[in-house]
């Protein structure tokens, strides 16, 4: 009998492999329409300096509307364009739509703000990439010193000296370069000197437990003293709530990005939110 269930769970097993690998292709085809259907949009999230609560910028997340399926996750969507190379025709179009949205928010008047834009290993390896990068820039009329792109340990690390090169020229043209999840990835302490990066994030896997767990104080402590070390600006990602917004900004994060102050939200509303905030002084992230 145990065999019986070792031999169905097997079949069972490879039916839902079998049915996510299926999803996975149907999702591929349709992710290739989507851009074009107007199901993909971005989101903002508010990034704030800790000590001051001032909103210093944004991070553009896209986002899928399928119309079946409702709003698909990023982290569902993102590997599979990655894997059949769309991340390159998205990943222009979100550079461009940022940039255009910041360059609106400037015609408003609000007080100018820093665009991150999520660059991913496929699109860092695309031969067009720095011709993206400049369209976009000149399209928008933005100058450069206000877009980071945001890559990860793992990009740099498949092939330290091509991508530091690439990222230098990229630097050159006056973007700037956040490493994104950090920690998490396989770089050594002393490797990160090398890189030509302004800012690093905090991967909030860290944050999350920040509160109750010594290891992730230490560890958080340590990021943070090290990035700031090297002269870069360190961002805690994932902050919830108040009392990881305290460790924090005790340890002299510069700024912090998470749910607790802003979620990611629609262009509009994002601007209602910041106006908001801009009229009520000496609140961090007031509720
Ligand atoms: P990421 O770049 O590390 O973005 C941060 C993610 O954390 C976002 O998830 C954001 O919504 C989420 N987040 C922010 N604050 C909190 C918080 O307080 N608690 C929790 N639990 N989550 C928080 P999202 O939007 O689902 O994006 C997931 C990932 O997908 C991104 O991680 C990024 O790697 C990728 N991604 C999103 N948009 C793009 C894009 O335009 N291009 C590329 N290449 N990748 C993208
Ligand atoms: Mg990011
Ligand atoms: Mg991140
Ligand atoms: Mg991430």
């Amino acid at each position: 009998a145990a065999k019986e269930t070792g031999r169905n769970n097997v079949q069972c097993y490879s039916a839902r492999l079998h049915q996510h690998s299926q999803e996975r292709a149907n999702l591929a085809v349709q992710l290739r329409h989507a851009l074009a259907n107007g199901q993909l949009s971005l989101y903002y999230q508010a990034k704030l300096s800790i000590d001051e609560g001032r909103v210093v910028g944004v991070e553009a997340l896209m986002r899928w509307h399928h119309p079946e399926l409702g709003e698909i996750s990023p982290a569902q969507f993102i590997p599979i364009a990655e894997d059949n190379g769309m991340i390159v025709p998205l990943g222009e179009w979100a550079l461009e739509t940022a940039l255009q949205q910041l360059s609106e928010w400037d015609a408003l008047g609000l007080p100018p703000l820093h665009m991150a834009v999520n660059l991913s290993a496929r699109q860092f390896n695309s031969p067009d990439l720095r011709k993206q990068i400049k369209s976009a820039l000149t399209n928008s009329g933005i100058a450069a010193h206000r877009l980071e792109l945001e890559i990860t340990e793992s990009l740099v690390v498949q092939n330290p000296d091509t991508s530091i090169a690439l990222m230098k020229k990229i630097q050159g043209m006056g973007v700037r370069f956040a490493l994104d999840d950090f920690g998490t990835g396989y770089s050594s302490l002393g490797q990160l000197r090398h890189y030509p990066i302004d800012t690093l994030k905090i991967d909030r896997a860290f944050v999350r437990d920040l509160a109750i767990s010594r290891e992730d104080q230490a560890i958080s402590k340590a990021i943070i003293s090290m990035g700031k070390t090297l002269g870069l600006t360190v961002v805690a990602e994932g902050v919830e709530n108040v009392d990881q917004l305290n460790f924090l900004r005790s340890y002299q994060c510069d700024h912090t990005q998470g749910f607790y102050c802003h979620r990611p939200a629609p262009a509009g509303q994002f601007v209602s939110w910041y106006r908001q905030h801009l009229s009520m002084q000496h609140s961090p992230c007031s509720e």
